[in-house]
């Protein structure tokens, strides 16, 4: 299945996200099993969770057609998108600001000021 220098890469740059290496081994590779910080088994042979048998979930997987990507991937994908939507807040408070210096009228001050306040509320929330 994966040769032994690959299994050790995987171990030492899980060890370094700060995972534990856990007294235990796959069922299916009989690589060693780590555990993230959210408690879920690992197995460094297969590249994939296991589940409380210690068998790989890849089956499961495939099943729900759930891409096989690391979690990296995706943590940066959120941001990237996270990163998208502040840009696009970023430019409607502008444009809003700009509206604000305009009007004169105390109502549609009011508005102005309450969206802008929940897009830089939602701004917040994305950080
Ligand atoms: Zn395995």
């Amino acid at each position: 299945m994966s040769n032994s220098d690959d299994v050790v890469a995987e171990l030492s740059s899980k060890l370094l996200l700060g995972w534990c290496m856990l007294d235990a081994h796959c069922g299916e590779c009989g690589s060693p099993l780590m555990r993230d910080r959210d408690n879920k088994n690992y197995c460094c042979g297969c590249k994939v969770y296991v589940n409380e048998n210690r068998m790989p979930l890849r089956e499961e997987a495939k099943r729900n057609e759930v891409p096989e990507e690391p979690f990296v991937a995706q943590n940066d994908r959120v941001s990237e998108t996270n990163e998208y939507i502040k840009g696009l807040l970023e430019s409607k408070m502008r444009s809003l600001a700009e509206r604000l210096a305009r009007t004169e009228s105390m109502q549609e001050s009011d508005e102005i000021i309450e969206v802008i306040k929940k897009c830089n509320s939602l701004k917040k929330e994305l950080v």
